[in-house]
């Protein structure tokens, strides 16, 4: 090994055009964008002057290997030519992984969608008739035989919805809601700030725990537009508590000539307790108590693509389907495509429930993912030997995405204690990768939760584990 003072190893650093010749770089580039290549060539290069100038006299010539310096380059130009939005494997067991994009779309909601992106569509054509059509009729009747009201909008997100419903039927006028229900969702949506960008002005009745039909009653005026009810669907009250029944609230605002609206937030459109989980209030209930209007996400428990979906009276729905605002809000035709496939598949409940990830993931049997997890563990126990200790625990999953709160879904885990690196780093290691591998941290061990784990993912975790604790790339 030479050794050259820092000024010579500056000097020696290589040229781009070396580098690009030089496997594996060579490969790595092919049909890549030249600029691409040259800015990766450039920057392993910065990366060694960096550390060349960072070192202490004298400097190893190693550090100016033209074959080293090229897979790093190589490295660089991977990262730089990965789509920055990718697919990651969620072991979280969070099935409503806000941060990981909430819903999957069934497989037929994906093939409506990229027909739809690949080809031209009748988007806006009456195919009848030949004149322009509207791009809500593709999913109208759906929503209308799937909940009972009487019309219905779709819109870019449920937050959308709700401004949207405020904005055209109470601007300038009161809303009536309970303290109980002025919420909070994540990603700062906050109940009495969308009224307020709305116009609508916010009036308060009852006390965070209790409001009665009576406080609505008194705060009725001529000033008044609707009687607002807020589904508290990310958190709960317990205790002493008292909330107006809906069709209480729809009761007394329609003896005043007032209607009732209902934003539910996670709308379900079948009934969760037949699958033992916890009854959460679905669409129909609500249009059956008589809500006038109905508000709830696409991409909560209904396992479709983010939207916002307004279902009730005809009338209303006019109003608000014509207010400016409602373009700005406008749905695109991928989305309408998605939602239309999953609507469908909402015909055949026993269809809904085995096709739609999130409702089969928040359904999965207990038995069913025992074994999985115990064919994963053991599977790593095989690839890893000393590398970890692995387990299974009985544990528990979430639903996520500010949906059933409180409700633990019962799990098995795979519990992985690495020998040789600590759990954070192996965490990090995992997160890291091309495919991304998200899982929890608990008392020192890594947990990975099978419910939320896609078919075949079990191979890529194996795989993944492997490369980092046994330090084997194949
Ligand atoms: C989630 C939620 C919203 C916001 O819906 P997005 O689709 O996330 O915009 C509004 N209201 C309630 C009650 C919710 O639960």
């Amino acid at each position: 090994m030479t050794v050259l003072t820092r000024d010579e190893m500056l000097r020696r650093l290589p040229a781009v055009s070396l580098l690009l010749n030089t496997e594996p770089l060579a490969s790595e580039a092919a049909g890549k964008a030249q600029a691409e290549v040259t800015a990766a060539c450039r920057q392993a290069i910065d990366e060694v002057r960096a550390e060349i100038l960072r070192g202490a006299e004298p400097g190893s010539e190693e550090l100016l290997d033209v074959g080293a310096i090229a897979v790093r380059a190589a490295r660089i130009l991977a990262e730089r030519s990965r789509p920055h939005l990718r697919r990651v494997i969620n072991a979280t067991g969070v099935v409503l992984h806000t941060n990981l994009g909430r819903s999957l779309l069934a497989g037929v909601a994906v093939a409506n969608m990229a027909a739809v992106a690949e080809s031209y569509s009748n988007l806006e054509l009456d195919l009848a008739t030949g004149e322009r059509g509207s791009r809500y009729s593709h999913v109208e009747d759906l929503l209308i035989r799937l909940t009972g009201a009487e019309a219905a909008l779709v819109v870019n997100n449920n937050a959308a919805a709700v401004l949207l419903c405020l904005t055209a039927l109470a601007r300038g006028r009161e809303v009536i809601v309970s303290r109980g229900q002025l919420v909070e969702i994540g990603g700062a949506f906050r109940v009495p700030e969308v009224m307020e960008q709305g116009g609508a002005r916010l009036v308060e009745v009852g006390t965070t725990n209790k409001t009665h039909l009576d406080d609505y009653a008194r705060a009725i005026s001529e000033n008044t537009a609707l009687l607002l009810r807020v589904h508290t669907s990310n958190y709960r009250i317990i205790g002493f508590t008292a909330a107006v029944p809906l069709a209480d609230l729809v009761r007394l605002a329609h003896e005043r000539g007032l209607p009732v609206m209902d934003d539910l937030g996670s709308g379900v459109l079948i009934d969760l307790e037949r699958y033992g989980l916890p009854g959460e209030p679905t669409v129909q209930a609500s249009v059956a108590a008589g809500a006038d209007i109905v508000t709830f996400s696409g991409d909560k428990l209904l396992g479709g693509p983010q939207a916002g979906i307004i279902v009730g009276r005809r009338e209303l729905i006019e109003r608000i389907r014509r207010h400016q605002l409602n373009r700005a809000l406008r749905i695109d035709k991928l989305t309408l495509a998605a939602l239309e496939a999953t609507l469908r598949l909402y015909l055949d409940e026993k269809s809904a429930v085995a096709q739609i990830p999130t409702l089969a993931m928040l359904t999965a049997s207990a038995d069913g993912l025992r074994e999985r997890a115990a064919a994963l563990a053991r599977s790593l126990r095989a690839h890893l030997g000393e590398a970890a200790s692995v387990e299974t625990a009985a544990g528990h999953s979430a639903a996520g995405g500010g949906a059933l709160p409180g409700v633990e879904l019962a799990t098995t885990l795979v519990v992985i204690r690495p020998a040789r690196v600590s759990v954070e780093a192996l965490e990090e290691a995992l997160r890291r990768r091309a495919t991304p591998i998200l899982a929890r941290i608990q008392d020192d061990a890594l947990l990975l939760d099978v419910r939320t784990l896609r078919d075949g993912e079990e191979g890529e975790i194996v795989r993944a584990l492997r490369e980092t604790l046994a330090g084997r790339q194949n």
